[in-house]
């Protein structure tokens, strides 16, 4: 999954895209809201984090640039800005979600899950594709009710797919969810984490299928 990281502070910033990184999430940062503008027009996001207090240009003005030209990225507002209005000004404006610094961490990192899993169309718990579960609150896989422990790169393809279940999903938009943009990954890695990830599902009920020259998706085995 892919966020955009706007936050001037840039400590804050720094800490910010190391715990979400850490989580598995692909994170590009910029620290004022001209940049922001700019590559939320040039890159597709699952995800905006959105300071208010912004040099160049406010947070408010980039949800509305976003909205405007019917971006439909989740935003999440990330602001020491706490009064009602400042909180009604933001929802009214196209806003998903509002957090109020500081934060708790363990706060920031469930609204994230929680606004990509809704932007994935996806309310329950959990979601299951032969004999795997991703459990969407811990974002841990169960294989046959076991812990499936994966490498950070295969279980975020692996998350990508589960989220996208029944569809195909091209490689450019596995590309852009793994990887920030300046850590471009090539179809060869992607191919070798993808056949990976086939060997280690065997024998679970699911395999991973190469729709070619596009992309990836999951099916359900006839037979485990
Ligand atoms: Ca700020």
């Amino acid at each position: 999954m892919r966020i955009l990281l706007v936050e001037d502070n840039l400590s804050l910033a720094g800490a910010i895209r190391s715990i979400l990184a850490g989580a598995g999430y692909a994170v590009d940062t910029v620290h004022d809201g001209v940049s922001a503008e700019a590559l939320a027009r040039a890159e597709p996001f699952d995800l905006v984090i959105l300071d208010l207090g912004l040099p160049e240009m406010d947070g408010l003005s980039v949800l509305r640039a976003l909205r405007d030209r019917r971006d439909d990225a989740a935003v999440l507002i990330l602001t020491a800005r706490a009064t009602p209005e400042d909180k009604v000004r933001g929802l009214d404006l196209g806003a998903d979600d509002y957090l109020v610094k500081p934060f708790d961490v363990a706060e920031l990192e469930a609204r994230v899950r929680s606004l990509l899993r809704r932007r994935a169309g996806i309310r329950a718990a959990t979601v299951s594709v032969g004999e795997v579960t991703l459990d969407l609150a811990s974002r841990r896989f169960l294989a046959e009710g076991r812990p499936l422990d994966l490498p950070a790169r295969e279980k975020a393809l692996l998350e990508l797919l589960f989220m996208r279940q029944g569809q195909v999903v091209p490689k450019e938009a596995i590309q852009r969810a793994l990887t920030p943009l300046d850590d471009a990954l090539s179809d060869n890695a992607i191919e070798q984490y993808a056949s990976r990830l086939r060997r280690r599902l065997a024998g679970h009920g699911l395999s991973l299928r190469t729709a070619r020259g596009i992309g990836y998706y999951l099916e359900a085995a006839e037979e485990a």
